[in-house]
């Protein structure tokens, strides 16, 4: 579905992704983890379109959506392509003048066309699915980071994404208010959501993940299903890694 394709990024002289390719295929949840620094939320902004890759490019379904020269046409094609690809980021970033409701129904709205009661019916039924119908009405001051990461997620989904990206989603959370927002990441990747997933969560990348990458200094090290990487991580870089989190 989306790939990138020998992805290196340099932050002026400094390259921190060097020539990175990673396939996340239709209806796969593909966890990103490794130490901090070693470039997973840069792979996963270059493949949502948030930065441009120094080296190589991004492609959805067959279309080039990114390259390393800016190229017009992939710009074209990003601009279709973007609305397919739904992100939540660490911090919630829901708009603070709107409601929980308002800031689910904007996107659709003003990016899909669609008339307000049906955006409507579209952002209740999906607060409903992450359990915040009852507060469509508040303002994300008013709820907990779990919550208004719960309305991210809602607000990600509205737009009928093809692929979600989550970056850290749960990092900035208390540990009691990470596992409902898990909890509705578990329940997406049920429903055969396609989702790329940076995270420091090593239960759910275990027992949600359908592919595990394990990144360091810059490079994809060991890309393999999560029960094998868990359980024996075939480079000594990734068993270095389990040691220390352990
Ligand atoms: P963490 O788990 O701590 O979030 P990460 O694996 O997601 O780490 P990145 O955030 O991708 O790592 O960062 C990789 C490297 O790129 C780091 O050395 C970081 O300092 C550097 N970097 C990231 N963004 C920028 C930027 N905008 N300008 C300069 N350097 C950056």
């Amino acid at each position: 579905l989306i790939s990138a394709r020998g992805i290196s990024k340099a932050f002026g002289k400094v390259e921190v992704l060097h020539g990175v390719s990673l396939d996340v295929h239709a209806g796969q949840v593909v966890c990103v983890i490794g130490p901090s620094g070693s470039g997973k939320t840069t792979l996963l902004r270059c493949m949502a379109l948030l930065e441009s890759p120094s080296k190589g490019e991004v492609v959805f379904n067959d279309t080039v959506i990114a390259d390393a020269a800016g190229s017009r046409a992939a710009s074209q094609a990003a601009r279709a392509i973007r609305p397919e690809i739904g992100l939540v980021f660490q911090h919630f970033n829901l708009w603070p003048h709107m409601t929980v409701l308002g800031n689910v129904i904007e996107a659709p709205m003003r990016v899909r066309g669609l008339p307000r009661a049906e955006a409507t019916t579209k952002a209740m039924a999906l607060l409903e699915k992450v359990g915040m119908a009852d507060k469509a009405d508040r303002y994300p001051a008013r709820l907990s980071g779990g919550q208004q990461q719960r309305v991210a997620i809602a607000r990600a989904l509205a737009m009928n994404p093809s692929v979600i990206m989550f970056d850290e989603a749960t990092s900035a959370l208390d540990p009691e208010l990470r596992q409902e927002v898990l909890q509705v990441m578990r329940q997406l990747a049920q429903e055969g959501m396609t989702m790329l997933v940076v995270t420091h969560e090593m239960g759910f990348a275990r027992s949600v993940g359908d592919r595990l990458v394990f990144m360091d200094q810059g490079r994809i090290v060991e890309d393999t299903d999560p029960e094998s990487f868990f359980t024996a991580p075939s480079s000594d870089r990734a068993v270095r890694f389990l040691r220390q989190i352990q």
